[in-house]
């Protein structure tokens, strides 16, 4: 069985500060936030990363990714996504995310 820490959130064995929810996403505030705003949208199906992932559920999560972004202010001044994967980019959990920055002027450098 599949446990990572964002299953437990899902299924309330952790604590969480969730912004938004729907049947197949739930969308909570980045613990170590690199920005003012910093959330991770999460499938709450088990999906491991890109490779599992369906144009669907790409869509779906982009969808929820604006309308997240709208309900948390900040589409007039604009926002970043990013989605880490695998070593290099840096993925840590392995359950599939997407994360959402904004807040602040984030900089046209993607890589420090
Ligand atoms: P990634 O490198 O894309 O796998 O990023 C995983 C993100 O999950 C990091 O930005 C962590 O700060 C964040 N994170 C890890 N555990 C938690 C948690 N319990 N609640 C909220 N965010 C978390």
């Amino acid at each position: 069985m599949i446990d990572d820490i964002f299953c437990k959130i899902i299924k309330g064995e952790l604590p969480a500060d969730k912004v938004y929810e729907d049947d197949e996403f739930l969308v909570i505030k980045d613990i170590h936030p690199q920005a003012p705003v910093h959330l991770l949208i999460i499938p709450k199906k088990h999906i491991f990363g890109m490779h599992d992932a369906t144009q669907e559920l790409l869509g779906q999560a982009m969808m929820v990714a604006d309308k997240v972004a709208q309900h948390v202010g900040v589409v007039e001044k604009g926002y970043r996504l990013i989605l880490n994967e695998g070593e290099h980019g840096g993925k840590l959990v392995p359950h599939f995310h997407i994360h959402l920055l904004g807040g602040k002027a984030l900089g046209t450098k993607i890589v420090k």
